[in-house]
């Protein structure tokens, strides 16, 4: 299992306001290296399978038909701690809390429509990649 590497989505409403090429530009500003990357389209039955783990929450089913009402990108990213680093810079899950200059407060509306994802450990990108990315996807 690699310590370095990290899964994130350009969720539905980062795509469809526009805000691909920005985000890409500061992700990759931070210091991450692209290692896969894939424009695509989750079907409810894979984003509920994608977000199981919140499947008792209150927000799931709303969560759930956000993530397959549009397009998203995924993408695999390395860096030293990415875990963390990367976490840092997309900011805390509800926008309006996400400190100034991180991707959510410049992006995201609100705490469902939040931009981004990213994995929040190092077992998780790890399953989270290989939900999106067959072993000759990654370079
Ligand atoms: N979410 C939501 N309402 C909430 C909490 C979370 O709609 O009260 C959504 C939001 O899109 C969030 C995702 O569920 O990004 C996963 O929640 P988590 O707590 O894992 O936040 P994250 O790790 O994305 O910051
Ligand atoms: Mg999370």
């Amino acid at each position: 299992m690699s310590t370095n590497r990290t899964f994130t989505m350009i969720k539905p409403d980062g795509v469809a306001n526009g805000h691909i090429g920005a985000i890409i530009n500061d992700i990759t500003a931070a210091g991450f290296k692209i290692i896969a990357l894939k424009y695509t389209k989750l079907t409810s039955e894979k984003a509920g399978e994608f977000y199981a783990v919140h499947s008792a929450r209150p927000f799931y089913n709303d969560l759930v038909s956000f993530m397959s009402s549009g397009p998203i990108v995924a993408a695999i990213l390395e860096k030293d701690n990415a875990i963390e680093d990367f976490r840092t810079l997309i900011g805390a899950t509800n926008p309006a809390e996400a400190a100034k200059g991180t991707i959510r407060q410049k992006y995201a509306k609100s705490i469902d429509a939040n931009a981004v994802h990213g994995s929040d450990s190092d077992e998780n990108a790890q399953i989270e990649g290989d939900f999106f990315f067959t072993a000759d996807e990654r370079f």
